[in-house]
């Protein structure tokens, strides 16, 4: 069975077509500038990648193309070989617990939520349409960002901010990541054949969360109601006083979504740095002995220390620390520097192993007391998984 794995922006829109349950990615790619001038797309395929220029009035234009293009390249015979359709949804509130077929009262608690995730869960749902007006015949789900991390306790998840904000506006920690953590966590336990596994989930990207998982199940995560909360990130503060913000607007005037942009848009390596959000200019910058990319990398390094030693008496104890997303595969010496800050709970890494991007790899010594491991996340293969799971 082909399913489609589909992450839709506002005016973009990926894919990965695997076959399944195989998990064989047959092509992927993605439509960008949809709805504006100069829009193209991207695609991969049989280790080749094409881009063409072409004008993309909607995500339904995006579709129809894609299906011409799984045509012309003999990918697909039909369209109706495309049995499901799994879509990324980010904000899946209190109301999804796991990944769910798109029906009409599913997408309405969707639209309902956008008021939490106003730039991404809108924008999903311009995908899903336009996904439903080309392949009438597959099978759509919704695969939720927040959905592993709703099996956090109630004392975990609520913040000590006046109940009613909760009751009436809905405020409280939904985490986001979830299909990354997920999927390394899944993996995670095969590896250590245990399925019971105490693990410490660090999905390092531009964005970054870490979750202590136990048995599958997500016990505490970093991000919160919105993404911005947590780890130091590449252009995000994270946990920060709160009361900073009504102090700083009030001095300068600044309005809510000014202070909004910047602790999304301005804060984090690139805050602190001036530099950069990319963690490989920062590096490059400590090469060449910028005191403010030195700073940020500290400040960076130290959040995640933070949390991971938080997990860690959260667990009681951990059976594996992994590593993930862009930073978390590819960044040798944040991984190093991290690893050697957990000298006092027994970590101990090998140099050698932990010289490695973008694999799977043990990165510590065989005398740690933790292991440590690399896992490229695969968001997409978890959506396509709990899509395929659900249509056949
Ligand atoms: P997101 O999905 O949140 O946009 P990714 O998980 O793709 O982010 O991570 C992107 C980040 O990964 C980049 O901003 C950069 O900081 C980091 N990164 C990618 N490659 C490397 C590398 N070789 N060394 C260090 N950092 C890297």
């Amino acid at each position: 069975m082909k399913v489609l794995s589909v992450n839709a922006g506002s005016s973009s829109l990926k894919f990965t077509l695997f076959e399944m349950p195989e998990e064989k990615e047959l092509i992927s790619g993605v439509f960008e500038r949809i709805g504006i001038e100069n829009s193209f797309y991207t695609i991969k395929f049989n280790g080749e990648k094409i881009k063409k220029e072409t004008e993309l009035k909607d995500h339904k234009a995006a579709f129809e193309l894609l299906v011409k293009e799984l045509i012309n390249n003999k990918i697909v015979e039909s369209l109706d070989e495309i049995a499901g359709i799994g879509h990324r949804i980010v904000q899946g509130g209190s109301y999804f617990d796991k990944t769910v077929l798109a029906t009409e009262d599913n997408i309405s608690i969707v639209e309902k939520l956008s008021s939490l995730a106003p730039l991404h869960n809108p924008a999903a749902v311009v995908g899903l349409r336009a996904a439903q007006s080309v392949f009438p015949n597959a099978t759509q789900t919704l695969v939720f960002d927040t959905a592993f991390h709703q099996t956090m306790e109630e004392e975990v998840y609520l913040y000590p901010v006046p109940y009613e904000w909760y009751t009436k506006y809905a405020v409280r920690r939904y985490g986001a990541h979830g299909t990354s953590h997920k999927y390394v966590s899944m993996r995670a336990n095969e590896i250590l054949d245990n399925d019971e596994a105490r693990l410490i989930t660090c999905h390092i990207g531009n964005g970054a969360s870490i979750s202590a998982v136990k048995g599958g199940k997500c016990v505490e995560t970093s991000m919160g109601l919105t993404p911005n909360a947590g780890l130091m990130m590449g252009t995000r503060c994270g946990d920060i006083d709160a009361t900073i913000l009504p102090y700083i607007m009030e001095e300068t005037g600044m309005s809510a979504k000014e202070m909004d942009t910047a602790l999304n848009k301005q804060s984090g390596l690139l805050g602190i740095s001036g530099v950069s959000s990319d963690s490989r200019d920062i590096e490059d910058g400590i090469k060449n002995g910028d005191e403010r990319c030195i700073l940020a990398q500290k400040m960076y390094v130290k959040r995640i220390v933070d949390f991971i030693a938080k997990y860690y008496v959260e667990l009681g104890g951990c059976d594996a620390i992994i590593f993930t997303a862009g930073v978390g595969e590819n960044s040798i010496s944040t991984r190093m520097e991290v690893m050697e800050k957990l000298a006092c709970l027994g970590v101990k890494p090998d140099e050698e192993r932990n010289n490695v991007r973008g694999k799977e790899a043990l990165i510590s010594a065989d005398n740690s007391k933790i292991p440590v491991y690399v896992i490229p996340t695969n968001e997409e293969l978890m959506i396509a998984t709990d899509t395929y799971n659900l249509a056949k």
